[in-house]
Parts: C-alpha cells; structure tokens; sequence
C-alpha cells in the first residue's frame, strides 16, 4: 500500500470547485496583490485567531521578519528561542543582526523548556552588558502550543516582548489562566505560515501577522509594503513581504473546511495512539488535552519517538510509507551558527529528539487501513 506524508491532491478533489471559482474571480477581477480578498480574509482570519488585527504577509518566514522589524530588534539584542524548530525562526532572528539565545526543550512537547528558558537566561547574565535582551520567540511545534503561561511569566520578569511562532499551529489552544487562548494571540504578535503543508495552506507561500495593538498592527501594514506612507514616502525602511489576492482567495475557501480538517487529523492521531499501545513507540503527548479544549492539539505533525528510529524509517521506506524527520540537526548545530559558538551536548533534549523522532502520516484524508498498515510497519521487527 501507497502512503503518502501528506496527500493534497486528496484535499483538492474536495475543495475543487470552490477552488477553482475563487481564481476564476480573482482572474476576472486582474487585481493580484492585496486588495480587498486580501482584506477579507484578514478580517476572517483574524475573526478566526480572536486577534484585533491582521496582517497578511509573503509567507511565515517574512512574517517572523516582519514582526522582528516592528519591534526594532537588531544588532546587539539577544532573542531567546528554541533550538528545535524550523530554521526560518533563528534565520529571521539572524537576518535581522540580532543574535538567537537557545533554550533547550521540554522532551514530552519538544517545545521551549520554561525553566530550561530560565537557565538559558541566567547562563546569558555576565555577557548581558554587551547583548540587549530584546524578545522571546516560543514555537508552537507540530501543533501544540508551548507553555505561555510559565513563558510570559519570564518574558515580563526579563522585560521581553513575545513573538509567538505559530507557523504549525493555527488555531491550536491553550489554558491561559483557565480560560481558552489561541496561538499566536498570547504574545505581542503572532506569526502564521500558508506554506501548503500546513493545516491551513495555500497554493503557494503566504503567511500572516496578528496583533491586539492597533499601531502596531498599522507599522507592520506599512512595513510589508516597503515602509511606504503615504505612497512614495518612506518613514521607515520595510520591503516587498505581500499577499497575493489569488492566495487569500483560495485561502478563505479553506478556511471554511480548518475545523473539520483540525478534528480528522485529532481522530487519526487518537487512531494512532491505540495502534502504538503497548509498542515500545512513544505516542506524542497532547498536554492540554484534559482541560476541555476543542483544539488542544491541531496535529500539524504526528511525530513519535523510537530508539531504532533509523531501521524504522527504512521499513517504512520499503514499504511505501511517506514519513519525515523533524529535525534531524537542531539550529544550535547548524554549520551557519557556528559564530554562535554552540557545541554539540549543549541541547541534550533537542540533540536527543534530533536521533530518535519520526513524524508519519497524519493528513485528514487517511484511511484507517492506511493508519493501521503505518503502525505495523513502523512496529514491525
Ligand atoms: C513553516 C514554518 C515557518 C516558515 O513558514 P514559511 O511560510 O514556509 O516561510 C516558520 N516557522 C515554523 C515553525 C514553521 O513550521
């Protein structure tokens, strides 16, 4: 049996017509390039995430990029992170000339570690004369939120403005407080990702920026269009990080089915967690499933942790079952971060995730023969 990592053309055949009707408009309309689709589902989305604001940007990198602009961070601030992650989270940090601090992860939710964070800021104080520090960017890896209560605890102890990276993680929610808050709303300005491989994804790259601050909202619109305020005059230096309307339109067609979509992927991980039972394969842990939160878990990604993970991929690659491994080098021993001056040892969780994670197909479209053929392939000895 053939089993694909993600399928999206099994998506497209049942968003098709809709798709279709959406460019078909925007064709007609030959306005390419935020507009008032653009607005639309800004206003949705934002609507969506519980978010004042909106701001639909190029993509989840220039989303993180643009959020780091409107902070004015730059050479000589230090912005805490984890290590575990996509590499457009430091790469957004770097890029701008401020420097990534890693804080290693908690093993159950490979998300940011609060009191590894901790440790990571205090190891930080003798050079603190020299760096200033600026911001925390948390990950919401595979689909769950990290622990924002403990988080913006230390954010507000260190006087550091949080951009959440939700780029995994729309829609996910988490107990702040006992009371439901969604990704990405917790923190100064959140950060989305359309990348197609997210639960939300367009037909190409697209990202978007939530905030509840109003002039911040308003810098980061004019950021994305090159600082220009009016047209032509530039207060501030931004670039080219906008939407297209073709993307926003067949993104407010899949918006409609996000819901549906969070809730198959949630029953095919529970599906999963039976089959892995008793296997020796750890089944990702969802921590906030017991507090009544509809999306404790969004499962952007089903990742499991096995000792032979190795031999497990290769079975699974005998057998025609797609699965990825998120990351097989954590940042802090990326050849670029060298400067940095990490060695290996220095992240023992993330380096450990690193050798022993493999994510398997989790797309709401799967069958439960396909689920079940996954898990005897990634068991069997
Ligand atoms: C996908 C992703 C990004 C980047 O988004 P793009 O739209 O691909 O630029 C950033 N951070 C994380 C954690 C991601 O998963």
């Amino acid at each position: 049996m053939k089993v694909p990592l993600l399928d999206l053309k099994a998506q497209y055949a049942k968003i098709r017509d809709g798709a279709r009707a959406a460019i078909d408009a925007v064709c007609e309309e030959q306005a390419f390039v935020l507009g008032p689709r653009v607005e639309r589902f800004e206003r949705r989305l934002a609507d969506y995430c519980d978010a004042a604001h909106a701001i639909g940007v190029s993509s989840g990198s220039d989303a993180l990029l643009v959020a780091l602009m409107a902070l004015d961070v730059g050479p000589g601030d230090a912005v805490v992170t984890t290590p575990y992650t996509f590499f457009a989270t430091a790469g957004a940090i770097v890029r701008m000339g401020a420097t990534p601090v890693f804080a290693d992860i908690d093993p159950a939710t490979f998300n940011m570690d609060p009191q590894r964070c901790r440790d990571a800021l205090r190891r930080l104080s003798p050079a603190r004369g020299k760096l200033r520090l600026k911001a925390m960017m948390p990950v919401h890896l595979f689909g769950q939120v990290a622990d924002m209560g403990a988080l913006l605890e230390i954010a507000r102890e260190y006087g550091m403005a949080v951009i959440e990276d939700a780029a995994q993680a729309i829609g996910a929610e988490y107990p702040l407080r006992g009371r439901s808050r969604k990704a990405g709303t917790m923190g100064r300005i959140g950060c989305f990702s359309f990348f197609p491989s997210k639960n939300l994804g367009a037909f190409g790259d697209g990202g978007m920026l939530v905030t509840d601050d109003g002039a911040l909202a308003e810098k980061m619109r004019v950021l994305r269009n090159h600082g220009a305020k009016p047209k032509y005059c530039h207060k501030i230096a931004g670039g080219n990080f906008r939407l297209d309307a073709i993307q926003a339109a067949i993104l407010d067609v899949k918006l409609s089915c996000l819901e549906d979509w969070h809730q198959a992927r949630r029953e095919n991980a529970g599906r999963y967690d039976r089959e892995f039972a008793g296997t020796g394969a750890q089944i990702p842990a969802a921590v906030y499933r017991a507090s009544g939160l509809k999306n404790y878990h969004i499962y952007n990604q089903y990742v499991i942790r096995v000792k032979d993970r190795d031999a497990a991929r290769e079975r699974l690659k005998d057998a025609d079952v797609g699965c990825e491994v998120y990351y097989p080098v954590p940042l802090h021993l990326q050849e670029c971060f060298r400067g940095l001056g990490y060695r290996a040892g220095d992240m023992p969780e993330s380096e450990k995730a690193a050798r022993e994670t493999l994510a398997l197909p989790i797309y709401p479209e799967l069958t439960s023969d396909m689920q079940e053929y996954v898990a005897q392939t990634v068991t069997r000895r």
